[in-house]
């Protein structure tokens, strides 16, 4: 292989020999260049694999060795016939003796001198002729046979620099070094990427990297340079120096973030938008509602209106509990923009863009919002895969059945072609529209679209909320919504360029459902109290863990209820009398519509939800997100333990709407005191916010509810547990793009985010 110099962005198959399967697997990591399995980063530090020098090791060590096979023979054991494989590996220290017994195979995967590591426990055979002998400890060494029984074997191209010398083992058989384990795939191993990656740090690549970070960050914060770091993270000395490099890459990453943020809002605040300003009207709007708004609504719709007067693009974040109403503040700020003429003209409105994150959700925003502009008259349209609606119509086709109006037709929708739907919307006859992605699509084109309000704003990523945003000359506010509980560091990470209004409170007279704990002795209780309400009218939820049974050939596959085997047993076993119906998230998009349109039991609560086809429906935690079935009042939690805490508070909230008192019942299947005293935080905490803290502290940021679709790694999200050091980030990032937009003072820092990005759009 050619010793050229490798550099950052040196092809990794130019310095490693690669199968086309290994090629593959590696543009799937997408670790193509040098520069990339730099910062492919170790997961943890093996304490099993350990690796030590031959001579150092010790019976009862558990350790990896590399070193070079030979003597490699299989023989049977004389009665049982049990094949026995036997090697001998050496490095420049010592030999040990490998056993392996019933794989005859491995004898035929290596040559006498190849390069392997090994990695199991060493343990000593005494030596027949010392076994009745008193013996001194140095001669106990020679007279015991050390060997691995049963290890594993891997192949290697090269023993890693410094094995049997100064990297890991020192000369006293140094037991501080710490042995990188790396995220893997097939046909790239941990130990593949180990090598690998000490290969190109041998051939001071380090020394050409420019560290992206300016240096009096660096100093500030005490952080190591991005060589040091990277030496030690790959290949630390003591754990220390692993924890100060992880530290400086999740300040770096969340560093590269905020400054991505900053500049959106930098932008932002710069590009025109329509101004609108309509007070009074939407003052008047909201008392048309059914209800006062909370003071929360009121305080964030005020919010919304001041900006929407600056003529600058508004960009906020309204963050909410389940049931906290924020639907009537998404409402309330479109009438303000639907009620605001266009520029220079007389007649037509400014226009309105809904986006939801299902089908189902869409739907319901339809619903919601022709009942709360009923009286106004004004066109409403959706758009989701599978079809077009159009508010109001001439000809009845569907009621909205939220709000049957009296005389009949002026409260229907219809069903129209998208492409009429999109001739009126590109013309400005329909002034709102709702839907799903398919809002984001090329062929959708507004006349004067001047506000978009995001669902669900977990759902959708950063780059889809821009694209919305950036196809048109005139840059349209922007509401986001979420119900996601999440951590004060995370909303400050990802929603860095977001102005917030936090919605803390529920409209009164909403009852907290009671939350019990249901040990397995008192299911039949519950299913007691379960057929009482569901014979008075009301509807369940259960959730469970999983879709489909697990194999069962698979023994320890964990054995939690599946929405598939749940639903033919309360069916078939316990309740016989009422409907159970099912719905996933693997269920098509229409599938999934039809059973809510079953389930849900139109006409409202007040309505006793006599309309309603399904009485107990069986989910995974699709029902997670906006649900609104008011006449659903219990919700079962199946192996509530597989849960995160904040997960569990948004399923409770899908029975939170009702006047009816509602009930949660969390079954948990562990006898685990933790689990179980997690739990019982939850039946007590009435916040999601709190209850998102909690799990981030208690059980890691992976836990969180959707935590991989925020495109934060899995570093930077143990970092967000450090508010200090996420706020300094922010500060910095926050002070660099005020005194320096374009980063003309920092070339390599706007050199390297510029290609990031171009990786991250790809
Ligand atoms: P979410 O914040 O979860 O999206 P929604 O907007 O769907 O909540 O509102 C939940 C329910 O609460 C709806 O039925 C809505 O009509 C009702 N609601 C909203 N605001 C109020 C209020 N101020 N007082 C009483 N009910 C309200
Ligand atoms: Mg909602």
């Amino acid at each position: 292989m050619s010793l050229n110099i490798i550099k950052a962005d040196t092809i990794i198959e130019q310095i490693q020999r690669l199968s086309p399967f290994q090629k593959k697997a590696l543009v799937k990591m997408r670790l193509t260049k040098v520069s990339d399995i730099l910062r492919h980063f170790p997961v943890r530090y093996g304490e099993s694999g350990l690796v030590k020098a031959i001579e150092f090791l010790n019976e009862g060590d558990n350790a990896v060795v590399f070193g070079k096979i030979s003597k490699l023979k299989t023989t049977k054991t004389f009665k049982s016939k049990i094949a026995i494989s036997t090697a001998e590996v050496e490095d420049s220290t010592g030999k040990v003796k490998i056993v392996w017994f019933s794989q005859p195979y491995i004898a035929k995967m290596f040559f006498e001198g190849s390069l392997v590591r090994i990695e199991g426990r060493v343990s000593a055979k005494k030596n027949k002729l010392t076994k009745t002998k008193t013996i001194s400890d140095s001669e106990a060494r020679v007279s015991e046979e050390l060997n691995f029984t049963n290890p594993k074997i891997e192949k290697v191209t090269q023993i890693p620099e410094g094995t049997s010398g100064s990297l890991f083992a020192g000369s006293e058989g140094d037991s501080h070094n710490l042995f990188p384990v790396y995220p893997e795939s097939r046909g790239i191993s941990s130990n593949w990427i180990y090598h690998t990656i000490q290969k190109i740090i041998s051939r001071n690549v380090l020394d050409t990297l420019k560290d992206p970070i300016p240096q009096e960050i660096l100093k500030k914060y005490n952080l190591p340079s991005l060589k040091t770091a990277l030496i030690w993270i790959h290949a630390p000395r003591k754990k220390e120096n692993a924890e100060i490099a992880r530290k400086r890459f999740a300040f770096e990453e969340i560093f590269f973030i905020q400054i991505d943020r900053q500049k959106e809002k930098f932008i932002a605040q710069r590009e025109n938008s329509f101004t609108i300003e309509k007070e009074a009207e939407v003052k008047d709007f909201v008392k048309s509602f059914p209800f006062p708004l909370t003071s929360a609504q009121d305080k964030s719709i005020k919010a919304i209106l001041n900006d929407f007067k600056t003529g600058h693009p508004m960009s906020r974040l309204l963050e909410g509990d389940v049931g906290s109403g924020k639907t009537a503040v998404a409402t309330a700020a479109s009438f303000a923009a639907v009620s605001t003429l266009p520029p220079d003209r007389k007649f037509g409105n400014l226009q309105v863009a809904y986006m939801a994150p299902t089908e189902i959700l869409a739907e319901q925003h339809f619903e919601s919002f022709i009942e709360y502009f009923s009286k106004y008259k004004i066109p409403i349209g959706l758009i989701t895969g599978s079809g077009a609606k159009k508010f109001p119509s001439k000809t009845s086709q569907g009621q909205s059945l939220k709000c049957p109006d009296p005389k009949g037709l002026s409260l229907a929708w219809t069903k129209i072609s998208k492409p009429q739907l999109l001739k009126w919307v590109a013309n400005g006859e329909i002034p709102i529209l709702i839907g799903t992605h398919s809002l984001i699509q090329k062929t959708v084109k507004f006349k004067n679209l001047a506000f978009i309000i995001i669902d669900e704003q977990h759902r959708f990523g950063v780059k889809q909320r821009m694209s919305l945003r950036r196809k048109h000359d005139i840059a349209p506010h922007l509401l986001s919504m979420t119900a996601t509980p999440i951590p004060r560091t995370l909303a400050l990470t990802i929603f860095g360029d977001l102005d917030l209004s936090l919605l803390d409170e529920l409209p009164p007279g909403r009852q907290i459902p009671e939350t019990k704990i249901i040990l397995p002795h008192q299911r039949e209780e519950v299913y007691k109290q379960v057929r009482e309400e569901l014979k008075s009218g009301r509807q369940a939820f259960v959730i469970c863990a999983r879709v489909n049974d697990p194999d069962p050939d698979k023994e320890n596959t964990l054995n939690a209820k599946s929405v598939k085997s749940e639903t033919k047993r309360l069916q078939e076993k316990i309740f016989p009398e009422f409907n159970v119906g099912s719905i996933t998230g693997k269920m098509k998009p229409s599938e999934k519509a039809d059973v809510m349109r079953r389930f849900s039991a139109r006409g409202g609560s007040a309505s006793g939800g006599k309309d309603k086809k399904i009485d107990i429906l069986v989910a995974t935690s699709v029902i997670e997100v906006g649900i609104n079935v008011p006449n659903a009042t219990i919700i079962i939690i199946e192996n509530a333990e597989r849960f995160g805490l904040a997960q569990l508070h948004q399923l409770r909230g899908r029975v939170l709407r009702s006047s009816f008192k509602p009930h949660c019942f969390v079954f948990a299947d562990s006898k685990n005191q933790k689990t179980i005293s997690r739990l019982k935080s939850f039946t007590i905490a009435k916040n999601g916010f709190e209850l998102a803290e909690a799990d981030l502290q208690q059980r890691g940021a992976g836990d969180l509810a959707g935590a991989k679709q925020w495109g934060v790694s899995d570093l930077a999200m143990e970092a967000l547990k450090n508010i200090k050091m996420v706020e300094a980030a922010r500060e910095e990032a926050k002070n660099l793009i005020e005194k320096d937009f374009e980063l003309k003072k920092y070339p390599i820092l706007a050199k390297y985010l510029a290609e990031k990005n171009i990786v991250h759009m790809e």
